[in-house]
């Protein structure tokens, strides 16, 4: 007898170059043979996809350093779930005066 149970999972990712976090959320088909193997697919938006890992590329700066958390870490780290709402942008110039290092003075 083949048993197929789905599990609705929802993965947290942070990005490790602009540090935003995302989430994801899956379906993981869990399937047992006659003889006991089992076997998991994962599915993301109805389409089989490979597990969540790290080095799933960022949404935002698209690269691919991004790093998975286990299991229920947001649940405890509510500060990193984003915001609905993207903050204000900093009306600070990013231009600033920056003192050019000093030459070691060659002798
Ligand atoms: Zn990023």
């Amino acid at each position: 007898m083949t048993s197929l149970v789905e599990i609705h999972r929802t993965v947290p990712f942070e990005c490790r170059r602009c540090w935003h976090v995302w989430e994801e959320h899956y379906i993981v088909r869990r399937i047992e043979d006659q003889h006991g193997n089992e076997g998991e697919v994962w599915l993301w938006g109805g389409v089989p996809v490979p597990p969540p890992s790290p080095g799933a590329s960022c949404p935002r700066c698209g690269c691919e350093q991004a790093v998975t958390f286990p299991d229920g870490y947001l649940a405890h780290h509510p500060e990193a779930i984003p915001r609905a709402e993207p903050p204000a942008p900093d009306a600070t110039p990013l231009l600033s005066p920056v003192p050019r290092a000093a030459r070691w003075p060659i002798t």
